[in-house]
């Protein structure tokens, strides 16, 4: 890996489905004019892609194929950042319920992890990113300089999930959310190639209950702190 400049880190922020990562990170960049990149949106391409060519998802090989041909663009429009697969922007399309689990069940190949760290790694090789994920801080970038793994009880992450869902005008119910997300969060720890787990070095942050925009002012202190020292 490229050594940084010094005043350009990366900031890896892990941490399991509906802990607050994707607003907490994107304030965070924000206010550090750092780039914010969502790797999680890069698995759910992945899904997207297979669905909607009506590859199994199940079928490791041809989703491996599939992930090491995509194109996975990220783009800053004045509505914030877009996601482009192979030319076509999936922003929206990859929120559904059934992209979220298809992602959960892609990402545990070993190909398509591969696939994607590449890209992230060449997508935070210059540092001054903030990036989030599941193993940000444990595989793609262990040697981050701020690696924070965020977290929020089983029932705060689902109701936020299930609230996030409701204001996009998708039907759900809560108990069916909070037992979607249980299960990807069974999948993402205990998948054998690069589980969610907190690094070692990770600041642990249990948002249960505390705002955003609160959470994300600690990191960015964290990060001004680091920065200084
Ligand atoms: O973060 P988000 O919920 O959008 O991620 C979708 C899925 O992609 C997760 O449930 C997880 O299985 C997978 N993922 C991953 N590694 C990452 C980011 C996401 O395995 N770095």
């Amino acid at each position: 890996m490229t050594p940084r400049a010094r005043g350009n880190p990366i900031v890896a922020i892990d941490g399991p489905v509906g802990a607050g990562k994707s607003t907490v990170a994107r304030a965070v960049a924000q206010r550090l004019r750092f780039r914010y990149v969502d790797t999680g949106a890069m698995y759910r391409s992945v899904a997207w892609a297979a669905l909607q060519r009506g590859i199994s998802l199940s079928d490791e090989r041809a989703v491996t194929a599939l992930a090491q041909s995509l194109q996975i663009d990220f783009v800053t429009d004045p509505e914030g950042q877009r996601i482009l697969v192979d030319g076509v922007d999936v922003t929206d399309l990859i929120r559904t319920p059934q992209v979220s689990d298809g992602a959960s069940v892609v990402s545990v190949y070993p190909g398509v992890r591969e696939a994607m760290v590449a890209v992230q790694r060449r997508l935070g090789a210059d540092g001054g990113v903030v990036m989030e994920g599941r193993d940000i801080g444990t595989v793609v970038f262990p040697d981050a300089e701020i690696k924070v793994f965020l977290d929020a009880s089983l029932d705060e992450r689902a109701r936020r999930r299930f609230e996030e869902l409701r204001a996009r005008g998708a039907g759900a119910d809560l108990e069916s959310v909070r037992r979607a997300e249980e299960e990807r969060d069974r999948r993402d720890r205990t998948r054998s190639h690069s589980p969610l787990r907190a690094a070692s070095d990770a600041v642990v942050i249990d948002s249960t209950g505390i705002p955003a925009d609160e959470v994300a002012a600690g990191i960015v202190q964290l990060v001004q702190r680091r920065l200084r020292a």
